[in-house]
C-alpha cells in the first residue's frame, strides 16, 4: 500500500509511534524515526525495519527544538532523497489538577505535544511544498476533544494540536498536501502504564469495547491514512478510541 515511500515518525523508539514505524515499513515505506532520549530502542526499531527488507534510520531530535527539528528534517531527506509523509506523534504527558500544575509542567507539555508538531511541519512542509505532494499525520488525543481531569497541559496541546491540523489542511490543500489527526482513546503503552490497576479498570468500565487499545490499532489507520486510498480526506479528526468519546 505504501510502496517506496519515505515517512518520517516523531517519537518512534516505543509505544505508538514504534508500532506505525513498523506497520509503515511492512507495508513497503522505508522510515525515517526520531527520539529523544532512548537511542539503544530507536536502532532496535530500525534493526527490526531492516529485517523487513527496508531502510530505516534514527535521528536523535528533540521535537520541541526547532532547530533541531531543521536539522534532522534536512539530515532525513539527505539520506532517504525526499520524504512523503511525515507523523507527528513524539508527546509526554505531565499529569496534574489545574490549580496544582506547575508553570513548568504546563510550558513542557505544550513545548513537545504542540510546538514540537508546529516545528516539524514547518521543516518537512516547506519540503513538501516545493514537492507539491505529501502528507501529514498528527497523533491528537480524545483527551483534546472532551477534556480530562488531571490534563489542562495535555488536552490544551491536544486541542491546540486539532486547530494547527484543520488550519494547515486548508492552507496546504492547494498545494496538493494533505492534514489529518488521529484521535487515540486509552492506548496500552508506557505512557498509560502510569494508571493504577484501580484507575484502569475505571477507565475500561467507561469504554463501550470494553478494553484499552493497541498501538497496531492506532497504526493500522496511519497506514490507511498515508496511502493513496486516503488521498480525498483532509482536516478530518479521527477517533480510535473503542467508542470512548461517542
Ligand atoms: P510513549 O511514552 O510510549 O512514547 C513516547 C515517544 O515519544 C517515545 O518514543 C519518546 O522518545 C518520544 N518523545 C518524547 N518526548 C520527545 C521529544 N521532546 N522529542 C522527540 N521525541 C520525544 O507514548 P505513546 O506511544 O503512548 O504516545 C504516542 C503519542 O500518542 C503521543 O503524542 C500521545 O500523546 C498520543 N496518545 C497516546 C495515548 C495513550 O493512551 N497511550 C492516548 C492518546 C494519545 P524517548 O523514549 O527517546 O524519550
Amino acid at each position: 500500500m505504501l510502496k517506496d515511500k519515505i515517512v518520517f515518525v516523531t517519537g518512534a523508539s516505543r509505544g505508538i509511534g514504534k508500532a506505525i514505524a513498523l506497520e509503515m515499513a511492512k507495508n513497503g515505506a522505508d522510515v525515517a524515526i526520531c527520539y529523544s532520549s532512548d537511542g539503544e530502542a530507536a536502532e532496535a526499531v530500525c534493526t527490526e525495519i531492516h529485517a523487513l527488507g527496508r531502510d530505516a534510520q534514527a535521528y536523535r531530535c528533540d521535537v520541541s527544538d526547532y532547530q533541531q527539528c531543521s536539522d534532522t528534517v534536512k539530515a532525513a531527506i539527505a539520506h532517504f532523497g525526499r520524504l512523503d509523509v511525515l507523523v507527528n506523534n513524539a508527546g509526554i504527558t505531565k499529569d496534574n489538577l489545574l490549580l496544582m500544575m506547575k508553570e513548568e509542567e504546563f510550558d513542557r507539555v505544550i513545548a513537545t505535544n504542540l510546538k514540537g508538531a508546529f516545528n516539524m511541519m514547518k521543516h518537512a512542509g516547506a519540503h513538501f511544498l516545493k514537492r507539491k505532494q505529501g502528507t501529514i499525520i498528527n497523533i491528537a488525543s480524545v483527551s483534546g476533544m472532551m477534556g480530562n481531569a488531571g490534563q489542562a497541559n495535555y488536552a490544551a496541546a491536544k486541542a491546540g494540536l486539532i486547530g494547527l491540523t484543520k488550519t494547515a489542511a486548508r492552507e496546504l490543500a492547494a498545494r496538493g498536501i494533505t492534514c489529518n489527526a488521529i484521535a487515540p482513546g486509552f492506548i496500552t503503552t508506557d505512557m498509560t502504564q502510569q494508571l493504577t490497576d484501580k484507575q484502569r479498570e475505571n477507565i475500561i468500565a467507561t469504554i463501550p469495547l470494553k478494553r484499552m487499545g493497541q498501538p497496531e490499532d492506532i497504526a493500522n489507520l496511519a497506514v490507511f491514512l498515508a496511502s493513496p486510498l486516503a488521498a480525498y480526506i483532509t482536516g478530518e479528526v479521527i477517533k480510535v478510541d473503542g467508542g470512548i468519546y461517542i
